[in-house]
């Protein structure tokens, strides 16, 4: 799947005589951990947002360093930033995405001198929300811009950092470029947030560096049961509350069998070459690797979702005295829809699973999944860049191959746009790490941010140097 290190060297010599020097890494890095610190205690927590003052932010910075940008406000405060490092045009330009928004935290549960806020720099780590979703590849895109700036690196194409608010909530920032700016961006690929490098993943010892090439759609239905209103003191069988129950328990048993995505087979394949005898052979071969793992990622709820189209009751509502039966109830259901179901086939399905009359359903929201190519270039060069260690080598303890994400980002309105947008955040992170984003104490290390850095670098130089 990767260039063999001695295609990688190849490569290298093919290179024009007069290549720009590769920037001081350790410099480079310490300068984007100061950046990303700053930036944690710009407060865009969703909702409000308030991204105008990280487009100011990160504006200022840019202007320091004299590279153009504008900013497009899509609601009063909030705005996306658009800045520009131009190329000759013999190709489309790149988008560098990241959103300026992130979620709320629950302070109390973070350590007291750690702030979600507050951009701490301690124990080698920058502590603050943002600081893995998305801040963080957020300054890791800035920085590269920078740095292709200073080391004067002749382009074939634009290179476009973009950076838009409301990701987290309504991707508001996003919907306006897409409705409004795209004619001026015009990319024709894109990295985004999505996968990591995780370590320890499928085997110890060895880190999985997820490139995501495809999301999830989504279908948010509303779940409707009727009934005649009464005194609460008479129940029947027929009340609302009772009929949403039954169809609750109806989608509680839904039990649908695994749909490998060709994302996941693609991955396991660039896996099995690391492995050795059965588990090698194993993962070499499409039929074996779904019999053999079918049962383990079933039974997880994180590798499920990945197999399967989900259903998820998220809320309910109604009624609003104990003693009364109302005529109406309410159930959210979120539901995560694999590539080939549309939200219609979702709900054709919810139907046949609750045939009753007095259930309804209608969709709130509805999002198509989407995907893009692994024969990309760019996906080449993220790939090779995520397993090439700062001599040029290709680690041994390393893998790098195209997932599919169960979540959906900003991504999923590119892509439809004729965009090639790969998810992936350079960072190697522990399991552990990577569940404080959304959650407590979210961090991202120091090493983390430099050879991040390295490697995003490494990626858009190749795919962007004339
Ligand atoms: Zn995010």
């Amino acid at each position: 799947m990767f260039g063999s290190l001695a295609s990688w060297s190849l490569v290298v010599a093919l290179q024009p005589a007069a290549l720009a020097a590769e920037p001081d890494w350790k410099a480079a890095g310490d300068e984007a951990a100061s950046v990303l610190a700053q930036y944690l205690q710009v407060d865009t927590v969703n909702p409000d947002g308030n991204e105008d003052r990280a487009v100011a932010f990160l504006g200022g910075i840019l202007d320091r360093e004299g590279i153009p940008w504008v900013s497009y406000p899509f609601a009063p405060g909030r705005s996306s930033l658009v800045a520009r490092l131009t190329g000759s045009g013999a190709e489309p330009p790149l988008c560098l995405v990241s959103h300026t928004d992130v979620v709320p935290s629950e302070p109390a549960f973070w350590p007291a001198e750690r702030p979600p806020l507050g951009g701490i720099v301690a124990d080698g780590y920058v502590w603050g929300r943002g600081a893995l979703d998305m801040k963080g590849m957020g300054v890791l895109e800035l920085q590269t811009m920078i740095a292709l700036k200073r080391q004067g690196v002749p382009l074939r194409r634009d290179v476009i950092l973009l950076a838009v608010g409301d990701e987290e909530v309504g991707s508001g920032g996003m919907n306006d470029i897409v409705a409004n700016h795209w004619a001026e961006l015009g990319c024709s690929q894109a990295i985004n947030e999505g996968g990591m490098g995780i370590r320890d993943l499928l085997f110890k010892g060895q880190t999985l560096y997820g490139i995501s090439v495809a999301e999830k759609g989504i279908a948010w239905v509303d779940m409707v049961a009727t009934g005649p209103a009464g005194h609460g003191s008479r129940p029947a069988p027929e009340q609302a509350p009772h009929v949403l129950t039954r169809a609750a328990a109806a989608l509680e048993a839904y039990d649908p069998k695994p749909r490998w995505h060709w994302s996941l087979l693609e991955l396991f394949k660039n896996v099995a070459p690391t492995q050795k005898g059965l588990t090698r052979m194993v993962l070499g071969n499409t039929g074996l690797t779904k019999l053999a793992l079918r049962g383990r990622f079933m039974a997880d709820p994180a590798t499920r979702a990945e197999l399967i189209n989900t259903i998820n009751l998220t809320n309910f509502s109604g009624g609003s005295s104990p003693n009364v039966v109302p005529t109406e109830v309410h159930a959210t259901l979120d539901c995560r829809l694999l590539p080939g179901t549309t939200p219609d086939d979702m709900l054709a399905l919810l139907r046949s699973m609750v045939p009753d009359p007095a259930v309804r359903f209608s969709l709130l929201q509805g999002r198509l999944s989407n995907e893009s190519p692994t024969e990309d270039s760019l996906y080449r060069a993220l790939a090779r860049a995520a397993v090439t260690d700062a001599t040029g080598a290709v680690r041994s303890d390393a893998v790098a191959g195209p997932i599919l994400s169960v979540g959906f980002t900003d991504s999923l309105l590119l892509r439809p746009l004729g965009v090639h947008a790969y998810g992936f955040v350079p960072f190697e992170v522990s399991l552990d790490d990577a569940v404080t984003m959304h959650g407590h104490g979210e961090r991202v290390s120091i090493d983390n941010i430099r050879e991040g850095l390295r490697i995003l670098y490494a990626a858009v130089v190749e795919v962007s140097r004339s």
